[in-house]
């Protein structure tokens, strides 16, 4: 008996040492403790992606690429290069106002619109640049000083003194004063900027004294966070607010919480601000030329989009993209490639697939990548090697807190190659994660794995309804090749979808006052009553909005990214310089009040309705002559 006791006390023991051994040693080897014979799904033949990726080492982005450019432009006078200029020119690319950046006073005091950035103080500009700064405003043009501090211009301003404050969250608009009378949203008269308290999220703020005439903006403390004083033609607007950082944090998904909603929601804060700075540019630029932010002059742009993260989703999402194909509609259908039976479901990507991917290819329909783990914590995963490989890469998810032996390369590239092994459509350009679950280092990741497009961000979240471009590690510093597309409607949170069509439409028509673009998230895990939904809601929205998938989309915008626009007079004609280094067709001009196309050269098909100028396609250097705006 006693020997029993012994030997029994002895074999717990060595358990326990196995246990502990395996848990520290090798965890990932300790997962696959439960995966069993025929629990990873083995294509006969298939095997890859050949090739390695690799993630190179991050050179910051010079404010230098974004010094070219005529004196129409916004000129931003950088008094602080490491500061979040980059977020500034991420923005006003995806808002459509031509810009440059310049260290030089002089340079920037061509233009008839500068705006000083981070900081307008004596520590950070000479005092004849100050004084020039002053005489540029009473000689009629426009100063946007962003953290006004000193420098003696606060007479030139119109206030008496500022002081800091990390407790400001809020900022409210007097939609009195013509540059902010276009918000007439309540989220757009009052947005959020950040959370006091918060490290990340809680922005320095500075407020101005005694301002001499009613502020712009105020903080939810009534402290003015904008003044605007004018000076015959002249005008001085002063920022209390950096909208750079908030722009760059936003983008960045570092102010995740600022907004109360997740997602479903109107959420403008960043389109506010950039918004807010095209009226002052405008205001002070007479010749302003800008790019609208969608295709063909339509209001709203589109994606519909779908996450296949279940083993009936793929055979439904033939039925999405037929009824899709019927309306025009080209979808984007995010897919796990689901090849290992884990605490998720259990294998979906096999031999059943490819005849589903087929389908969705015949029917026009782009297919995207969802991911192979689907993990919870894909967060947290580590990088990777970059030589993850099908079938050896195998990531196990345990449950929603673990998964062992995934990484963010290896999601992305595995699951790429499957995809496109298998797809029968163009290579696979788009990713989402599973539960929009974000790493650090998803940017550069995608950038080396063959991705431009991702759709892993809710608009709620980014505080914006406009794409833009990514940085890597969602940082402040390095620009990538890789453009996001946040999610604005989603199918899983309550209330029940079916219940919020009028809802859905009322955030896509707010979005779509000001060209704003509209991702909706579907599951394809039923066909009945979400199906419905989503034909009436495509309906719907048709008459004013343009439908792409993520990557053709894509392709637009990163064209227009990249599109440059100088314009120059010529006696009484303007004469507008265009460049784009892609192809774009459908590209939508605002042109100043009263200006009309006479010529352009190359020739171009184009439209004009009122202010819009819609030009067909174009590629390269084109020049356009406008007859004289209208006087204010
Ligand atoms: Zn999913």
């Amino acid at each position: 008996m006693q020997r029993i006791v012994r030997w029994s006390i002895i074999a717990a023991f060595a358990v326990l040492v196995v246990t502990l051994v395996l848990t520290m040693v090798a965890p990932s080897t300790f997962g696959r403790f439960y995966l069993k014979a025929g629990d990873v799904y083995l294509f006969p033949g298939v095997a890859g992606p050949a090739d390695s990726a690799s993630v190179p080492e991050p050179t910051a982005t010079p404010w230098q690429q974004f010094s070219a450019g005529t004196n129409s432009r916004l000129a931003i006078l950088l008094t602080d290069p490491d500061s979040a200029w980059l977020g500034l020119a991420h923005g006003l690319k995806s808002i459509g106002v031509p810009f440059l950046i310049t260290d030089e006073p002089g340079r920037a005091m061509r233009h008839r619109v500068v705006m000083v950035y981070p900081m307008l103080a004596g520590s950070v500009l000479e005092p004849e640049a100050l004084a020039r700064l002053g005489a540029h405003v009473r000689s009629g043009g426009t100063l946007i000083g962003v953290s006004v501090l000193g420098g003696g211009l606060n007479r030139v301003f119109g206030f008496e003194a500022v002081a800091a404050s990390r407790e400001h969250e809020r900022v409210s608009f007097d939609t009195a004063q013509p540059v902010a009378a276009e918000f007439t949203a309540p989220e757009e008269q009052e947005i959020r900027i950040g959370k006091a308290g918060q490290a990340e999220k809680s922005l320095g703020t500075h407020e101005y004294l005694e301002p001499r005439y009613p502020p712009l903006a105020t903080y939810e403390d009534g402290a003015a966070a904008i003044t605007w004083r004018r000076v015959g033609d002249g005008h001085a607007f002063a920022l209390g607010f950096d909208p750079g950082l908030i722009l760059q944090k936003g983008h960045g998904y570092r102010l995740g919480g600022v907004a109360p909603a997740y997602v479903n929601v109107f959420e403008p804060t960043g389109d506010v601000i950039l918004r807010l700075l095209r009226n002052m540019y405008r205001l002070g630029e007479p010749r302003a030329v800008t790019l609208h932010t969608v295709p063909w002059n339509r209001a709203l742009s589109v994606n519909i989009t779908h996450d296949i993260d279940y083993n009936e989703s793929l055979a439904n999402a033939v039925d999405y993209a037929a009824m899709e194909r019927a309306l025009g509609v080209t979808g984007t259908f995010f897919i796990q490639t689901k090849y290992v039976r884990d605490w998720n479901d259990k294998v979906f990507f096999d031999d059943t697939s490819p005849q589903h991917l087929r389908a969705l290819a015949d029917l026009g329909m782009e297919i995207g990548s969802h991911t192979v783990a689907h993990s919870k914590v894909f967060s947290a995963f580590p990088l990777g090697t970059g030589d993850e490989r099908y079938p050896d890469y195998v990531p196990f998810v345990n449950d929603d807190r673990e998964a062992f032996g995934g990484t963010v390369l290896g999601e992305l590239r595995v699951s790429k190659f499957l995809l496109d092994h298998f797809g029968g459509g163009p290579p696979v350009r788009s990713f989402r994660a599973g539960y929009l679950e974000n790493p650090f280092s998803l940017p550069q990741a995608l950038a080396a794995t063959g991705y431009r497009y991702d759709s892993t961000i809710t608009a709620n979240n980014a505080l914006t309804h406009l794409p833009f471009r990514l940085n890597y590690d969602r940082g402040p510093a390095t620009e990538l090749e890789v453009w996001e597309f946040p999610v604005t409607i989603e199918d899983e949170r309550p209330p029940a979808l079916t219940s919020r069509l009028d809802q859905a439409l009322d955030v896509a028509r707010q979005i779509a006052r000001y060209g704003g673009h509209y991702v909706v998230l579907m599951h394809p895990n039923e066909t009945g009553p979400k199906l419905e939904f989503l034909r009436q809601l495509i309906v719907a929205l048709q008459p004013d909005a343009h439908f792409a998938s993520v990557a053709e989309f894509g392709r637009w915008w990163e064209a227009r990214d990249q599109v440059e626009v100088d314009v120059a007079t010529d006696g009484e004609a303007l004469r507008v310089g265009l460049n784009a280094p892609q192809s774009i067709t459908g590209l939508t001009l605002e042109l100043p009040a009263g200006s009309a196309l006479t010529n352009a050269e190359p020739p171009v098909n184009s439209t004009q309705a009122v202010t819009r100028l819609v030009l067909d396609e174009f590629q390269g250097e084109l020049l356009l002559t406008l007859t004289a705006p209208t006087a204010p």
